[in-house]
């Protein structure tokens, strides 16, 4: 059988703003965010002060058109400023990510203008750190099954259940909801919500115990007969499946070239130290099983980075599905970070269980990039099922 994608061919050539791009928030992110990454992540402190630089650098609106005071130039130099990022800190990239792919790339496909004028140029700004409520206690992959409510009551909607995993929650002056009008239409209950939680009684933030991401401040979010306002719905109730499957496939290529950053940067850090550290009287460097982790690290890199530049040429061509593309993007890119990381460990050896070196905390890191965005055993099947004919884009 033919793989469909194989019809959808793109060149990848960088321009040269788009090149520009790349060294200038390489250069930032060198500079700026990674030497404090690690005192963050000790001292469990969320880096506000290092999402703080962002806006002046434009980095928290490159999905969002100038009208509303972001800085869009096309898809291809998202993906380069999230795989830029995140080669430094996985935290500040999702705040990018999450603010733009999920939040303001729901707003900009179904949101009304007054939402638009409302909450993009503070998304832009800095304003409002941004947070998606999806996952819940009972689960995160099947969405369509979720139990939070929302009931419509004079002035707005009435929100009752629990949120959990939720990046940035605590500092956000945004949230994105999804919360079912009627449960017993499963995903066609299912409603996407945009407001302001510092502004809603009845939602209690918490803490959600990690054993990494400390940094993150991951919270639970739960909502206890929470009013939000009427006009918090985006699109219609009981569409918000649609409006999160617009979102997600941004999301996806947003979270790939995440994965591709953390997958380059296990790299940077196992080649030198592979030609710094000697046994046997010669750098492991020279060992020839080094060279093939080396090796491996390389090609996988480079193969993730193909198809999330693919995904990103084929979005800047217009192409408005992409769902194979994603799926694929997202996959290979994930599963590269964390066999990165894992090569990357056995590289440093002993020494890369130990607080001196990142590579490390890059495990974990890289692991959680397999769940958020649709987990693997979610996109392997739906590969398969564009490739076995039983879905199309
Ligand atoms: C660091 C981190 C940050 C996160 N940030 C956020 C956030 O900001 N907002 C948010 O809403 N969520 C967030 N999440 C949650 C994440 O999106 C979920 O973990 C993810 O959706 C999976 O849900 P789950 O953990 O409940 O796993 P489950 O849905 O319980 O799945 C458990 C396992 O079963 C597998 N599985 C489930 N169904 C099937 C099936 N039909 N066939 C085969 N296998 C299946 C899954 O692939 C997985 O391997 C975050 C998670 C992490 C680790």
């Amino acid at each position: 059988m033919t793989n469909p994608s194989l019809e959808r061919m793109a060149d990848f050539d960088l321009t040269d703003e788009q090149r520009e791009v790349r060294r200038t928030v390489r250069e930032f992110a060198e500079k700026e965010i990674l030497p404090h990454v690690e005192r963050y992540e000790e001292e469990a402190r969320y880096p506000l002060e290092l999402i703080e630089k962002l806006p002046a650098m434009g980095l928290l609106g490159p999905m969002i058109p100038e009208e509303y005071g972001g800085t869009f130039s096309d898809v291809m130099t998202y993906g380069i400023i999230c795989e830029e990022i995140a080669r430094v800190d996985w935290v500040v990239a999702s705040v990018i990510s999450v603010a733009n792919s999920l939040v303001a790339g729901a707003i900009l496909g179904s949101g009304s203008d007054e939402q638009k004028q409302r909450f993009l140029p503070g998304i832009a700004a800095g304003e409002l750190i941004c947070s998606a409520c999806l996952t819940e206690p009972g689960g995160g992959t099947d969405l369509g099954n979720m139990q939070t409510t929302a009931t419509k009551v004079e002035g707005g909607w009435k929100i009752d259940g629990t949120k959990v995993f939720i990046s940035h929650a605590a500092h956000a002056g945004l949230f994105f909801l999804v919360a079912s009008v009627d449960r017993s239409k499963k995903h066609k209950g299912v409603t996407a919500f945009v407001f302001d939680p510092r502004e809603v009684e009845g939602l209690h933030i918490g803490r959600f115990p990690m054993r990494t991401l400390k940094r993150d401040n991951l919270a639970e979010v739960h909502f206890d007969g929470a009013i939000i306002p009427e006009d918090a719905v985006i699109g219609e109730p009981g569409r918000g499946f649609p409006v999160l499957g617009s979102a997600l496939d941004t999301g996806r290529f947003s979270v790939a070239a995440r994965c591709v950053g953390q997958a380059q940067r296990c790299l940077d850090l196992a080649a030198p130290y592979a030609m710094e550290r000697e046994a046997f009287g010669s750098k492991i460097g020279e060992f020839q099983m080094i060279q093939q982790k080396i090796a491996d690290m390389v090609c996988r890199t480079e193969q993730a980075r193909l198809l999330v530049y693919r995904l990103g040429r084929m979005k800047d061509a217009g192409v408005q599905r992409a769902s194979l593309e994603s799926s694929m993007a997202k996959l290979c890119a994930s599963q590269a970070a964390v066999q990165n990381a894992l090569d990357g460990m056995q590289v440093f050896g002993g020494y890369s269980c130990t607080q001196e070196y990142e590579i490390g905390r890059l495990l974990l890191e890289a692991k959680s990039l397999e769940f958020g965005e649709g987990t693997s055993e979610l996109h392997n099947r739906l590969i398969a099922e564009f490739a076995l004919g039983i879905r199309k884009q």
